[in-house]
């Protein structure tokens, strides 16, 4: 298991993670920010726990993500 967090406020919604891990990021219809698939929300910020073999594309999300508000076992990778 490793787990995402998602600091969703600062989202610019360009659709970067959505290229690169399509189950598991989307954009909503009702604000254009992104939201993480099956996260609870905490604060504002957003957390999931996810299996290992969904560990690589959402490393790439992170990494590609411009604003940098994707961490991974709560770091920037
Ligand atoms: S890559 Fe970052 S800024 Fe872009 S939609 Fe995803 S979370 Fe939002």
């Amino acid at each position: 298991m490793f787990k995402i967090t998602h600091y969703r406020d600062k989202c610019i919604g360009c659709n970067a993670c959505v290229e690169v891990a399509p189950d598991r990021w989307r954009i909503s219809k009702k604000d254009g920010k992104c939201t993480l698939v099956g996260a609870k929300e905490k604060k504002g910020i957003y957390h999931v726990d996810l299996p290992e073999h969904e560990m690589e594309e959402n490393i790439q999300a992170a990494n590609n993500c411009p604003v940098k508000i994707i961490l991974i076992n709560g770091r920037k990778p």
